[in-house]
């Protein structure tokens, strides 16, 4: 299981990097800012990023407090608790994300961003494309595929919606 957990950070720290990429070079058009919470709610994660975020905490010693009237019981005072080990979905928040979606006559690319980001008029004469969006899809095949390979490992299956872990259990798993 923890060469699966490693597979999970090496895919984490690439989502960095390509985040950061998107933050530069869209940086006229974002809005995103400390304390704006508008993108977070409560999430299910498969279990492989569950124990590795789990593991991360337990490691730099952080015991987040869970808020049941937040958005996501993760914040406090508009701050994510668990912000250096966030889901990977955590970390694509308010950025242009393309998925495929299924219509009616076929397969359409989709992309996805916060409201408040790409406001601006001249925001409309972007042409979204693969070199300026994150394919999210490819996110959560490789995310899938590491979900297998930690179950093939052994690893603990969730009680959520496709063995899916809620991380408001983070809680009582680091107690
Ligand atoms: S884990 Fe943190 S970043 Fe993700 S939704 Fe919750 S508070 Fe927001």
């Amino acid at each position: 299981m923890d060469n699966v957990i490693r597979q999970y950070h090496h895919l984490r720290a690439e989502i960095d990097q390509q985040v950061d990429r998107l933050l530069t070079l869209h940086s006229c058009y974002l809005q995103c800012q400390k304390q704006c919470t508008d993108c977070c709610m409560n999430l299910t994660v498969w279990p492989v990023e569950f124990f590795a975020i789990a593991q991360d905490l337990r490691s730099a010693g952080i015991k987040p407090a869970f808020d049941e009237q937040a958005a996501c019981g993760f914040l406090k005072e508009g701050l994510c608790q668990i912000y250096p080990f966030r889901p990977l979905i955590c970390r694509t928040h308010g950025l242009p994300l393309v998925y495929l979606d299924e219509q009616d006559d076929g397969p359409v690319h989709c992309v996805t961003f916060c409201r408040k980001n790409f406001a601006a008029p001249e925001a409309a004469a972007i042409a979204f494309g693969p070199d300026n969006t994150l394919d999210m899809d490819t996110v959560n095949e490789t995310l899938a595929r590491l979900h297998l390979a930690f179950c093939k490992a052994g690893g603990p299956i969730g009680d959520g919606e496709q063995g899916r872990m809620a991380l408001a259990h983070l809680v009582e798993h680091l107690l």
